[in-house]
């Protein structure tokens, strides 16, 4: 089943359990200050979960365009090591506002995976799991679906926060949120990583594709729960990697629209296609989200929104330049998206020039620098170091134009660490040395805050994460 007739089976199903099918909002949240890009399906009805908006259904289904590459959710590390994660992808969902609740949202998702009329997978291949204290999901899958007690996972709080554990769903700092329960697919012994729960889950053999997250808080600032007007639900399913269930292969980039993207990589780069080249599959998923942000407005730039794209389009150009193709290649990968997207999302059709425009400056911009800039990296861990230091990452930041998490995955790739915090004290210099020659530009060095709040949002455990928070190019 191509990933265009899943996307419609998807809705369909829904529509028939009088659902209203409602169009994917644009990768930009209108109006919210506290999130940058659209994480997930229920963004674009935030406002109806939290009772400040009435729309004339209480049932809707959506396939959304998402983004996970800065915030609270945060993918971008993971794309080209996992057969799962993407920048930008799909998120198929049905929501209730204050309409059905936990026993409606189980069986129809089983329903839709498992019954012979629609999806028809194999019921011994499903594994779920519930939140730790949550009985009634418990037993809906137990007594009504049927699920046996080996096949039902309640995932604590092995995180030490009453609510930090992965089954309860939050948007991002604040806003609606709820305990969730998940459904995986099993790939089989031949695919690495073990069962929710387990200590080695975070492999792709139990890929999670479906979470279907009851809707009853609100989060404010200070981290208090307030129940919602009505509990609801929202359910988010990758759309990707169902494809990858449905069309019987280990790795979304396996996939027809990926693989067609992967294949376009390698024709670019002049390499052979493969399935084991992971620069491939980044620059496969870096085209597609940058088309879309490109598409949804935004143009590459040092600060916000426009420093993610930069970042994106920077990290996907080092891949081709590790693959041996040291000119123009990556604005020329467009027309690939549209060609397998444009059904869905017609507006990339009618962009595609001023889209192929944006990301060939952008490329040419960096192009003057990369060599150069690669070159000094090179010098910079010669002698088989295994840490680069904080000056040169600065150095690669503020002269070559490389973004912190490019220099990094240049490390990593090295089993090399950056020295973080000497980068974050070079950088606060910086700053400080702008300042008192009156030349600072508070627009572009202050950390990302204000309006939009995303930034610091980034998971504050994670050093690379914090580091960017603060960072900007100028
Ligand atoms: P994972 O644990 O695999 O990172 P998640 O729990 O972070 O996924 P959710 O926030 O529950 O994901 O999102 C709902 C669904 O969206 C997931 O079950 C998955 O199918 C899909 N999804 C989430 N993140 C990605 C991604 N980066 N790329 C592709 N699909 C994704
Ligand atoms: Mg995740
Ligand atoms: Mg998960
Ligand atoms: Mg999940």
């Amino acid at each position: 089943m191509r990933t265009a007739e899943i996307r419609q089976k998807f809705l369909g199903f829904f529509e028939s359990k009088n659902h209203q099918v409602v169009a994917s909002s644009p990768l930009v949240p209108g109006n919210d200050p506290t999130i940058m890009f659209t994480v997930a399906g229920m963004v674009q009805f935030k406002d109806v979960f939290l009772g400040n908006e009435k729309r004339s259904y209480t049932r809707a289904t959506t396939s959304q365009k998402c983004l996970r590459a800065g915030g609270k959710h945060n993918d971008l590390e993971n794309v080209g090591y996992t057969a799962r994660h993407h920048t930008f992808f799909e998120m198929l969902g049905n929501f209730s506002f204050g309409d059905y609740f936990k026993r409606d949202a189980i069986t129809y998702a089983w329903e839709f995976l498992t019954s012979p009329a629609w999806l028809g997978l194999p019921k011994e291949k499903l594994m779920v799991t519930v939140y730790a204290t949550d009985d009634e999901a418990y037993k809906i899958w137990n007594e009504e679906v049927g699920l046996p007690p080996e096949r039902i996972v309640r995932i604590g709080d092995n995180k030490g926060a009453p609510y930090a554990s992965d089954n309860f769903w939050t948007m991002g700092d604040t806003g609606p949120c709820g305990p969730c329960t998940e459904i995986f697919y099993d790939h089989g012994a031949d695919v690495a990583g073990g069962p929710p729960g387990s200590p080695d889950e975070d492999g792709d053999r139990f890929m999670e594709i479906w979470n279907n997250v009851f809707m009853q808080f609100n989060r404010d600032e200070s981290g208090t729960l307030h129940p919602l007007p009505k509990p609801s639900v929202d359910t988010g399913m990758g759309l990707e990697r169902l494809s990858t269930v449905l069309q019987h292969v280990k790795s979304n980039y396996e996939t027809d629209i990926l693989s067609s993207l992967v294949r376009a990589a390698a024709r670019e780069t002049g390499v052979p296609y493969s399935q084991d080249v992971p620069s491939l599959k980044v620059i496969a998923d870096h085209i597609r989200a940058c088309t879309f942000l490109v598409a949804d407005g935004v143009l590459p730039s040092n600060e916000g929104r426009g420093y993610v794209l930069r970042r994106i389009v920077r990290r996907a150009i080092r891949h081709g330049y590790k693959l041996g193709q040291k000119g123009l290649f990556f604005h020329k990968l467009v027309p690939d998206v549209t060609a397998t997207m444009g059904d869905a999302y017609p507006q990339l059709l009618a962009d595609q020039d001023r889209i192929v425009a944006a990301l060939r400056h952008e490329e040419e911009q960096f192009a003057r620098t990369l060599d150069i800039g690669m070159a000094l990296l090179e010098k910079s861990l010669e002698g088989g170091k295994n840490q680069l230091d904080g000056k040169t990452a600065f150095t690669l930041h503020s002269t070559y134009g490389f973004p912190i998490d490019l220099t990094a995955d240049v490390c990593r790739e090295r089993n090399v660490q950056v020295d973080m915090a000497g980068y974050e004290r070079e950088l606060a210099e910086e700053q400080e040395r702008g300042r008192a020659a009156g030349k600072f530009n508070a627009a572009a060095n202050v950390e990302y805050s204000g309006a939009d709040t995303a930034f610091e949002g980034y998971d504050k455990s994670r050093s690379e994460a914090k580091v960017l928070a603060l960072y900007k190019d100028g």
